[in-house]
């Protein structure tokens, strides 16, 4: 690429890359390990719009209303069709957000370790993007306002829980956060709630009312194992999703990823009793390799960090020739696991005593 005429922001830059291996355990990106039932997929099969001729509806209406209907029930919050916004991934929702709201000459704020796509998409839309490490694994929230303070940044994101440290932020330092971006006169508040359903902390849709410049991000690719087909959404203040229509390509949404998800919101339900077994299950795991003498810090989501490992790279190859991918996101001591079915965490749990040797001793 080294003589392609690129943007300057980009030269040097590496593309996002979780390794998709082929192995027997992957527990590396969060994915629901449930696939979907297949009444749900043969339904899906059933409801794809015949007319495949025509474009789809721009506004994804019917998509939104369901959307609208989940989020109600699943926060308590009443919230309408006005207020969601849904595009391809939640991953296309941050890159709209950033369109409409960075850009050339503005910033975001992103905190770390967090998620890296928040600061990838920043540079792929030519928002400058300020990077404050957390106070070791964990964020305080006077270190949200000192860093709102000092950057004023013109978009702010906090992840709750937070990728891949796991720990979610209670409402008081996201209302604080708020209060901060609010007084610089400037700035939108971006709560990413990918893993919002795993969590123990009420969500940030709560806090819309009254709060024009707050968004809260989800996505069915983690709680609604609904990863390959793409769908993320927002939660917001109707003049924000008014302002996405600037930036949204036209018919941006497919017809088949907008009767699919509709389908698949429809079975929200089955998504608790999932959800409970899940966390069930990260507890075990969790339990079983604290006996063995490893730290997992606790997490509010389907995934934990574990070590410490004096050499996470190292510990990374060896459970990968165990069978088992996890996550090295590049932290000191730790690896990320994502939570599998109970027989590929017990696998885990086995594969963690043969790296006893790169168990950091303090
Ligand atoms: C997985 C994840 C997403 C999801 O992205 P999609 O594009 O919806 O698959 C968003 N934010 C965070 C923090 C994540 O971990």
């Amino acid at each position: 690429m080294s003589d392609l005429p690129l943007r300057p922001e980009l030269v040097g830059r590496t593309a996002y890359g979780a390794p998709q291996l082929d192995v027997p355990i992957a527990l590396n990106t969060n994915e629901n390990p449930y696939p979907p039932p297949p009444e749900m997929i043969s339904e899906i099969g059933r409801r794809i719009e015949p007319e495949l001729n025509r474009y789809p509806d721009r506004d994804a209406a019917r998509l939104r209303d369901a959307l609208a209907g989940y989020l109600s029930e699943q926060t308590g919050v009443a919230v309408g069709r006005g207020e969601v916004w849904a595009a391809n991934g939640s991953n296309e929702i941050l890159q709209q957000i950033l369109q409409a709201f960075g850009g050339p000459g503005r910033t975001a704020l992103g905190f770390t370790p967090g998620y890296t796509m928040h600061e990838l998409i920043s540079h792929a839309t030519g928002t400058g993007f300020i990077e404050v490490p957390r106070d070791g694994l964990l964020l305080p929230t006077d270190r949200i306002v000192a860093a709102v303070r000092e950057h004023r940044p013109d978009v702010l994101f906090l992840c709750s829980p937070n990728n891949p440290t796991g720990d979610s932020l209670p409402l008081s330092a996201l209302e604080a956060a708020y209060n901060a971006v609010a007084e610089t006169g400037r700035g939108i508040v971006v709560v990413d709630e990918a893993y919002a359903e795993f969590a123990s902390v009420p969500s940030a849709v709560s806090l819309i009312a009254g709060r024009p410049r707050l968004i809260v991000t989800r996505t069915m690719s983690k709680a609604f194992a609904f990863a390959g087909a793409r769908v993320g959404y927002l939660v917001a203040d109707p003049a924000v999703i008014d302002a996405l229509q600037l930036v949204r390509l036209p018919y941006h949404l497919s017809a088949l990823t907008q009767s699919a998800a509709q389908v698949a919101v429809s079975y929200a339900t089955r998504l608790t009793e999932q959800i409970r077994r899940l966390c069930d299950t990260r507890e075990q795991f969790v339990a079983a390799v604290t006996a063995q003498g490893w730290v997992c810090p606790p997490s509010d989501a389907n995934f934990v960090l574990i070590g410490p490992f004096v050499d996470p790279p190292q510990a990374w190859q060896r459970l990968l020739e165990a069978g088992i991918l996890v996550r090295d996101v590049g932290l000191a001591r730790w690896l990320r696991v994502t939570i599998g079915t109970p027989e590929q965490m017990t696998r885990m749990a086995a594969a963690m005593r043969g790296l006893e040797d790169l168990r950091e001793t303090t």
